[in-house]
């Protein structure tokens, strides 16, 4: 008996944490986090672990000194914008600060395969599950190959960040990516807008909810 479609499909929910959602009154709540979404995103998570999915969780752990912190850099507020080196880092209001209960991933961890943090060094953020802005890698592509993966079905927050950031470079890599657009949350709607535009065009499938990618 050969690999099937569902051994070689991972699942990745990204960033499901305290301080992105209005549920627990995070610091980075995105809009339309609440119990009910949270509840759905563990509902959906558990039905694709039952049906033998490999499911897989990125975690933003940040030191409590972040360079991605407005409160890090001098007289800056939240959302304002630096230049560092060749990047554009916006500075958010603390987050996912390593020990602090709103860095807990929601989603029951029996459910995950694997768990990988990322944003852990100081001086680089980390929207991506794969590579930070330093180019170090997280390890979730060797996780990934490990279980013979090629196919990942990608939900989380934020759309227009980490949810991007984790499909685009899966794509580089040469996985098949599908998005379930209703199990993932924009912080804007512009760049949600955008941010979804861009992932079709490298080929991302965007699929409004899960029963559409089963
Ligand atoms: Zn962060």
């Amino acid at each position: 008996m050969g690999i099937s479609i569902i051994d070689q499909t991972g699942v990745i929910v990204v960033d499901m944490q305290g301080d992105f959602t209005l549920l627990k009154k995070g610091s980075l709540a995105v809009q339309d986090t609440d119990q009910s979404y949270v509840d759905k995103v563990h509902t959906v998570t558990k039905q694709l672990k039952s049906k033998g999915y490999k499911i897989f969780a990125t975690q933003d752990f940040h030191p409590q000194n972040h360079i991605s912190f407005y409160t890090s850099h001098n007289d800056k507020a939240p959302y304002d914008t630096i230049e560092i080196e060749d990047r554009v880092q916006i500075l958010w209001p603390p987050h996912c600060v390593q020990g602090s209960d709103n860095a807990d991933i929601l989603i029951d961890s029996n459910l995950f395969s694997g768990i990988v943090q990322k944003g852990m060094d100081p001086k680089y953020d980390s929207y991506s599950g794969f590579f930070d802005d330093g180019g170090i890698n997280t390890g979730l592509e060797e996780l990934l190959k490990s279980f013979q993966i090629n196919t990942l079905i990608i939900f989380g927050l934020a759309t227009d960040y980490c949810v991007k950031a984790t499909a685009m470079d899966a794509v580089q890599l040469g996985f098949n990516v599908i998005l379930i657009e209703s199990l993932c949350k924009g912080v804007a709607e512009d760049t949600t807008l955008s941010a979804l535009k861009e992932m079709k065009s490298v080929g991302i499938k965007i699929i409004p909810s899960i029963s559409d990618a089963l």
